[in-house]
């Protein structure tokens, strides 16, 4: 079968239904909220060591005291990945927050580079828009080689490629905009509460956010390599103010979600929008199709639900219509989400390359970013 955008997107939908089926079945805890906590690395793998702090110690106690702080509330059930020191595999990290049917996930890092580098970033899923996120998203994909039979586990994804990337964002973009929500109140909290260099919300492919079935954040807590940062994260202070900071967006994301119960959640995306680092692809122009029809209608907003920047084209005796209009993919993955909650379900991005339609997967592959 030839997997058009269209295909993948209902390949998707059935899924997350098939798996919401199941998870039914063994659901004990699920008038609780479930929060994933993930201290990243661990065991064999102790993470970067940079200024000859270990990444695998830091993550660990910041995530124990989230953990510790989010169990005094009734409503909430915490699940970590890790207690200890252990080797857990990014699968394995993965396979805890489905089984668990969690509502979140939370990974903690911390940060490296060989420059003066530092601050605090909160990573969801997406293609990276640099070689900077894609670097990062590389160092904490590349514990799979820890693994001898990698390859068979994770079906020829390759850390090392930035092509293995794309395709990998499909399931949890279904999650992107409550993704973005948390990571964007963790970034604020950072600098508002701790006085923390913020460098904002990020997208890069982590294969472990690739893989969990819920909201999912990846939090770069600072760079060790900076010294001065390394041995805040490294103090007692640090780490319980870093904790702190989660722990309360964590909450904050959660009182929202309780308030927005029947709402539209999605009213705000237009803010978003801005957050997102672009993606560009030279020469390709995507646009998002939410219908298509043997009627003719102006392109105007009152015919789409209020949305606008419509296009029209006319196939054979139909006419398809398309929302949005850019070189940028991670802006028209975002007018997907908007055209989605006004009630657009099946939509799909579509992609021209030189005025001729292609692939979404070709165009991006055509892009080198
Ligand atoms: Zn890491």
């Amino acid at each position: 079968m030839k997997t058009t955008p269209y295909y993948r997107f209902v390949l998707v939908i059935l899924l997350i239904t098939s798996f919401l089926t199941s998870a039914h079945a063994f659901q004990g805890d699920k008038d609780k909220f479930v929060v994933v906590l993930d201290a990243g690395h661990g065991g064999d793998d102790s993470g970067n060591t940079g200024n000859g702090y270990k990444e695998s110690n830091i993550a660990l106690k910041i995530v124990l005291q989230i953990g510790k702080a989010l169990e005094k509330n009734k409503d909430i059930k915490v699940i970590y990945t890790r207690k200890k020191d252990v080797f857990v595999t990014l699968r394995g990290r993965a396979k805890i927050a489905n089984d668990a049917d969690a509502d979140l996930f939370v990974s903690v890092h911390c940060n490296a580079h060989n420059s003066s580098a530092n601050g605090t970033e909160t990573f969801v899923l997406g293609l990276h828009a640099n070689q900077r996120n894609f670097e990062i998203a590389k160092k904490e994909n590349e514990v799979i080689f820890l693994e001898a039979d990698y390859e068979q586990h994770y079906e020829g994804f390759d850390p090392n490629s930035p092509e293995s990337l794309i395709g990998l964002t499909i399931i949890q973009e279904v999650y992107l905009d409550e993704s973005i929500r948390l990571a964007r109140q963790i970034e604020d909290n950072f600098k508002s509460q701790q006085k923390r260099k913020s460098r904002g919300v990020k997208q890069a492919g982590f294969w472990v956010l690739h893989n969990t079935y819920m909201p999912s954040v990846l939090v770069e807590t600072g760079f060790l390599t900076y010294k001065k940062e390394g041995s805040y994260l490294n103090s007692k202070n640090g780490q319980s103010k870093m904790s702190k900071s989660i722990t309360d967006a964590i909450l904050a994301y959660k009182k929202q979600l309780d308030q927005n119960v029947g709402e539209n959640i999605y009213q705000d995306t237009s803010t978003k929008t801005a957050e997102v680092e672009p993606y560009i692809v030279d020469n390709v122009v995507f646009k998002v199709q939410i219908a298509s029809s043997s009627k003719e209608l102006a392109p105007k907003s009152y015919n789409f639900k209020g949305l606008s920047d419509i296009s029209r084209i006319k196939i054979g005796n139909t006419y398809k219509y398309f929302y949005g209009y850019t070189s940028d993919y991670n802006k028209i993955k975002q007018f997907q989400i908007e055209a989605r909650a006004k009630g657009y379900k099946d939509c799909f991005v579509v992609a021209y390359k030189d005025g001729i339609k292609v692939d979404v997967s070709e165009a991006l592959k055509s892009g080198s970013n």
